[in-house]
Formats: structure tokens, C-alpha cells, sequence
């Protein structure tokens, strides 16, 4: 049985009629989390995880949101629906489908790694997994994220000794609150941008607790910001505001950086390998451990990642979809070329 049909609007379950991520307005909408590519503003009910409510009423505004725990199983027409851990960014769920005996699998963008605040991913066993493939080529390979850690850390140590302040681009959901715990072991002065401000106080008065962190505004003295940490979007990169924190170098956390060179395109000073999605074998071990017989791959490497699926005997296909493009990790034209 087809439990979801793939849609010029979106993952349409029909049996249900309701959409999951959709990328135009509908009536009823399943969201796997609060990256803009798959949270989009305008349809008529959203159905979403606990934490990833908050998110969607600062992002996105007020609309009509129902929220559920994890493993809650809640009911439209009679398709049963639960949310499960992707580990991708706070909130983030995969989203499993029953009915009639069938059950399908979406994982939205999902992390194989724990990394201490997104929730440990969890493989849901299914009939049919609908897979991201962000990461899908054999070269991703995340080292562990301790070891990504410890080179941001030893990194900050020296701009510090050489009288710099270090300015980390990292996406400001998702990104920004992991590598605080990189930074928070290290230094107490850790300044933010404004977007990641605001997506951390909602954050934190959701009861998540995260080290704290300084807003620069026009009023902090500059002195204070000598030899600091920031975390800033990547779009504050090569902007007026930057001139503050002078002499200061640059940092770039992206799993696109695991290509030599990239860190120098995006005109970066460092790179770190630090990702939100699944790696080449994050990926593989994933749809195994699924039991799936059927796999759909969405955005990323959607072709290498299905072709292979279905050489070791995995019956899958690609998907087009208007996933991608907004969280850090997102490829932009220049990284992607660096990866191929
Ligand atoms: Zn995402
Ligand atoms: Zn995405």
C-alpha cells in the first residue's frame, strides 16, 4: 500500500489527508522540525514535537499548533502518526505512519551522532523509509564530535594567545547551541549575534538549559569584546559588524568543510567538519537498522546514495523534493562543486 504519495505540494498521506514538511500551504501539516525548509508559514494545522513548538511560534508566528511527546501516537482518520528522536536539532523527529498494517517512516533531517542536546536518534523499524541523504557519498565521514571539540577549543586558544577574538559561523538553530558546549568548558565570555539570541532565550525559557551567552549590541565596549568568542550566522560573514570584534579571526562549522579548501572559498580562516545530518555510514546503517524493504531518498546525493542502496539489494528510489537550503548545512553552490 502507498501510505504517502510524493507530491508537487509535498508528502501527501492520502489515507490521513494530511501533508508531512510541506512546501506549500495545506490544511493539515505533520513538521519534522523548525529549519525553514521544512517549517514553512500558512497552513491551516500544525502537528510538531514539545520542543520544537516554541520554535515555530518565534520562526513562523501564530498559527493553530498541536504539539505531542515523543512515541505519543495520535490519530487522523485513522492513520496512526508518532514522533520519534532524529537527533538533527532540538525537536527534530522522524515521523512513523500505520495503517492498515503498513508502516512508513519519514526522517526529515536526522544525526546518527548524540550530540548531548538534540535528543539520540533512534531507528524506527518500518516497511518504507523516506531517507535525507544530505551527506550521501562515501568521502563524509564525521570524526567523533569530541574531537571536533577539542580542534574548535585548541583553535580558540591560540587566536586568544595571539590577542584575537574568535568569530565562529555556525547556523543559529541547531549549529549555534551545540558548539556551546565546545566553547562553554573554555571561556565564561561568549558573545552571540542577534538571530542567534533570540532562537537561544526561546530556547532556554522552554527549559532547556544552555551555558550562557552575551547579545553584542551597539553598547558593548569593545574592549570587552578583545580576544573574545562569538557565534554568528554565516550571513553576518563579510559585514560592517564584524569590525568590532578587530584583530579577530574566523571559524566556519559545517560538514562541508570536510573538503580541503572549502574553509579558504568561504573566505574563512578555519573549518570545522561539524555536521547536524548523518554521515555516508550514519546513512547506510540507518536504512539497515530500519529493516525497510523500500527506501525513497530525498534531498542531498539522492542519486549516488539510492543507487547504491539498491546494488547491496535495497529497493529505492530517488525523490525530488524543496528540502535543503536553509540550515547551515544546507550545500551552496560553491561547497557542493568542492564535494563533487
Ligand atoms: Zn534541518
Ligand atoms: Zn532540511
Amino acid at each position: 500500500m502507498t501510505l504517502l504519495r510524493f507530491t508537487d505540494i509535498g508528502l501527501y498521506c492520502a489515507a490521513g489527508d494530511f501533508y508531512i514538511d510541506p512546501w506549500r500551504p495545506v490544511e493539515k501539516a505533520v513538521i519534522t522540525h523548525a529549519h525553514s525548509d521544512h517549517a514553512r508559514a500558512g497552513h491551516g494545522a500544525y502537528l510538531c514535537h514539545h520542543d520544537t513548538l516554541p520554535l515555530l511560534q518565534l520562526r513562523l508566528g501564530n498559527h493553530p499548533y498541536q504539539s505531542v511527546d515523543w512515541n505519543e501516537s495520535i490519530y487522523i482518520n485513522g492513520v496512526k502518526i508518532s514522533l520519534h528522536p532524529a537527533g538533527h536539532i532540538i525537536g527534530s523527529a522522524q515521523v512513523r505512519l500505520e495503517y492498515q498494517g503498513e508502516v512508513w517512516v519519514v526522517s526529515g533531517d536526522y544525526k546518527t551522532e548524540n550530540d548531548g542536546i538534540s535528543g539520540s536518534f533512534e531507528p524506527v523499524a518500518c516497511h518504507t523509509f523516506i531517507t535525507e541523504s544530505t551527506f550521501g557519498l562515501p568521502i563524509y565521514q564525521w570524526k567523533p564530535q569530541s574531537v571536533i571539540f577539542s580542534e574548535i577549543q585548541g583553535w580558540i586558544e591560540k587566536n586568544r594567545s595571539e590577542g584575537s577574538a574568535s568569530v565562529l559561523f555556525a547556523y543559529s538553530l541547531g549549529k549555534a547551541q551545540r558548539i556551546l558546549q565546545a566553547i562553554a568548558p573554555i571561556t565564561e565570555e561568549i558573545y552571540v549575534h542577534g538571530a542567534v539570541w533570540n532562537t537561544h532565550e526561546t530556547i532556554v525559557r522552554n527549559g532547556i538549559s544552555l551555558p550562557n551567552v552575551k547579545r553584542v549590541t551597539p553598547d558593548t565596549p569593545k574592549a570587552a569584546l578583545k580576544g573574545s568568542v562569538v557565534i554568528a550566522p554565516s550571513s553576518a560573514q563579510d559585514s560592517p559588524w564584524l569590525k568590532r570584534f578587530h584583530p579577530y579571526k574566523t571559524g566556519v562549522c559545517s560538514g562541508w568543510m570536510q573538503v580541503r579548501g572549502n574553509a579558504r572559498r568561504q573566505n574563512a580562516d578555519a573549518g570545522f567538519a561539524l555536521s547536524d545530518h548523518a554521515d555516508w555510514q550514519g546513512l547506510l546503517s540507518t536504512v539497515k537498522a530500519t529493516g525497510a524493504a523500500r527506501v525513497y531518498v530525498t534531498h542531498g546525493f539522492q542519486s549516488a546514495f539510492s543507487r547504491h542502496l539498491n546494488e547491496t539489494g535495497i529497493e529505492a528510489y530517488e525523490v525530488r523534493t524543496e528540502y535543503g537550503g536553509e540550515d547551515g548545512d544546507a550545500p551552496t553552490q560553491d561547497v557542493t562543486e568542492g564535494a563533487l
